[in-house]
Formats: structure tokens, sequence, C-alpha cells
């Protein structure tokens, strides 16, 4: 199908069984993934590629130099997780060749993002445009990831509740960074509303739940690509999960220690505290500290510091600038959680 609306997807193919064959129409075509989603879909394609890129390191330097060495071709494929589709789009940015992404998991949205995350001394860096042509959401292959990984995909989806919130209380305090759109944070929680009535086919991840959290994150984009932010989905939630990342140096699935962070700051911000826990848990995905290895004084310790945190790396207005927090009301909003 023809996408609508402006995002950065070309064309979608849905379906089950719709990678079968797809290595027939591309040319000649590099392909880039891991070990695990190529011995899974090696054998569908229905073509061999003129070569397989394996993701070893997302280094920059690295994988200017697996992009420079490939073969020439026409179309470059991605297929597996977040680190596999950024290979693919990388390589179609700095090439200028076809880009067809088959993600096998759909816990992280690199695949219907433009830019690809690369790392330079080990720090993120977004680079680079791209257009899958077509996305393959194909689900019976994304049912063979773990079932976690694939729930913890409407993490960001999630993250609306809390992030457009806190645009609300930065426009209210006269310091949004970007012009305040009411419409835009409507559009946002209606994407919220669609994936609260389906939290049971997400759960059990049916055709219906993998499509919707695919359909969400593109409808994310309509919103966030042409404002050029991402404000309505990326608030305190998310700025909470960056002091634990860099305090615990661990890396965490993205959607599970985003929805830690939609349980404290729905807390914090008052926000309609019952109704988003029990929609996290009706999904089942997991947030619980004890399911991450986060320990409770380093819980406690980022929250003391989180003010100063966002301050220095100049991160949005949001609940946390508007609410200084003692030991007692740490506690208070840590209640429920499992260490
Ligand atoms: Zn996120």
């Amino acid at each position: 199908m023809q996408i609508a609306g402006q995002t950065n997807v070309t064309s979608i193919r849905f379906g089950s069984g719709s990678v079968n064959g797809i290595g027939k129409d591309l040319g000649r075509f590099v392909v880039a993934t891991m070990e695990l989603p190529w011995s899974i879909t090696e054998g569908k394609l229905g073509a061999d590629p003129v070569a397989v890129l394996m993701v070893e390191s997302m280094e920059q330097e690295f994988v200017d130099q697996q992009v420079a060495s490939a073969p020439p071709c026409d179309t470059v494929v991605g297929i597996g997780g977040g680190q596999a589709i950024d290979l693919a789009k990388y390589f179609a940015w700095k090439k200028g060749c076809r880009l067809v992404t088959i993600p096998t998991v759909i816990s992280v949205d690199a695949f219907v993002t433009p830019a690809a995350a690369v790392r330079q001394n080990h720090r993120v860096l977004y680079v680079g445009e791209s257009s899958p042509d077509p996305l393959i959401i194909d689900y019976d292959l994304i049912r063979t990831a773990p079932s976690d990984l694939n729930v913890a995909g409407a993490g960001d989806l999630l993250s609306i509740h809390t992030a457009t919130f806190d645009w609300e209380v930065a426009h209210r305090a006269g310091k949004s960074e970007y012009p305040y759109s009411q419409d835009d944070i409507q559009t946002a929680r209606a994407i919220l509303e669609t994936v609260a009535e389906n939290a049971s086919e997400i759960r059990a991840l049916s055709d219906r739940g993998l499509r919707t959290i695919v359909e969400g994150y593109m409808r994310v984009n309509t919103i966030c690509l042409p404002a050029g932010h991402y404000r309505v989905e990326e608030g305190s939630e998310h700025f909470l999960f960056y002091e634990l990342e860099e305090r615990l140096k661990k890396p965490f699935i993205h959607g599970q220690i985003v929805g830690l962070g939609i349980y404290v700051m729905s807390r914090l911000q008052k926000n309609r505290v019952e109704w988003i826990t029990s929609l996290m848990d009706e999904l089942g995905l997991r947030y619980q500290p004890v399911d991450m290895g986060i320990p409770k004084d380093a819980m406690v310790a980022s929250l003391q510091v989180l003010e100063p945190f966002t301050r220095k790396r100049g991160l949005w207005y949001s609940q946390i600038q508007e609410t200084p927090l003692d030991l007692a009301q740490i506690e208070g909003l840590l209640r429920g959680l499992r260490f």
C-alpha cells in the first residue's frame, strides 16, 4: 500500500508470508543483518544476495568500511532488529540505492524513522535520511522474536501519555522550546487511545496487535517529522531513562525502561496514574526494576539528581522542573515498584 500523510515510509506490505520471494524483485541486492534473523529469512527470499553484511559494530568508522567494501548493487535489504535496519539505512543513504526493510522484531521504531543511528566513540549519532520501499511487516516472522521484546515495542507509544503532559506543562510555564500545538497533542493522544483499545491484541501479538504498533509508530512520524521534533512522545519518562543509563552503564530494552519512566513520571504529574498503570499491566509490558536489574538506591539517587541532570543536558522543560523532590516524595513515587 502507498502511504498517505508525511512519513518517511514510501510503501508498506503487511501480512504473514509477505517476505516470501521478495528477493526476485530487487535486482542485485546486499543484505544487512545478524546471524539469527538471517538464518530464519535466508530461505524465504527466493534469490541470493550479492553480499551479506553482518552487524559487528555500529561505530561509524567500521560501518563506513563495510559499506565501501560491498559490491555494487541496486538495493540494500535490512533484516533484523534496530541495528541491522540502521546499517541498511546508512548503506542506502551513502550509496543512494533502494532500501527495503524487514524488521524481525518491533521492539524499537528504527524501521520507520529516517535517520540511521551510528556511534562515534560510543555516543549515538543520528545521520542521513532514507525511506524503505517497501517496509515489509511479516507477522509470522516478527512472532519468532521473544514476545517480551515485541510487547516492549508499545513503550514509545505509551510515552505519549507523559510526554504530551510535559509539553502542556512547558507551554503553561512559557518554556516550550517549539511552537506549541494542541492539534499535535490531540492527534498523539488518539494514537494512545488506539493502543488502549487494542491492548489484548497487542498482548497476544496477534496480526492486529502488531499492526497497531507499527501504524502507531507511523502516525507518530506524521506528527513529528513535519514538526521537526519528537516532543509528543519524548518527555520526562525518557529523561529518567537517560539518567539511569548513564548511571548504571548498561543497555536496557527501550520500551521497558521507558515504561518504568512512565510509571514514575505519571505519578509525579498526577496524570491518570491508575489508567496508564493498568494499561501497561494489561499489555504485559515488563517495567518493574527487578526485571531490569535496577537497584532501589540507584533509582532514588537518579531521581534526586534528575532536575540538574536535565538542565545540564539541555533536555526539554517538563514536570521535573516544576516539582523539586525530597526523599519522602521519591518514596511515594516508587510505591508499588518491585526491586
Ligand atoms: Zn523512545
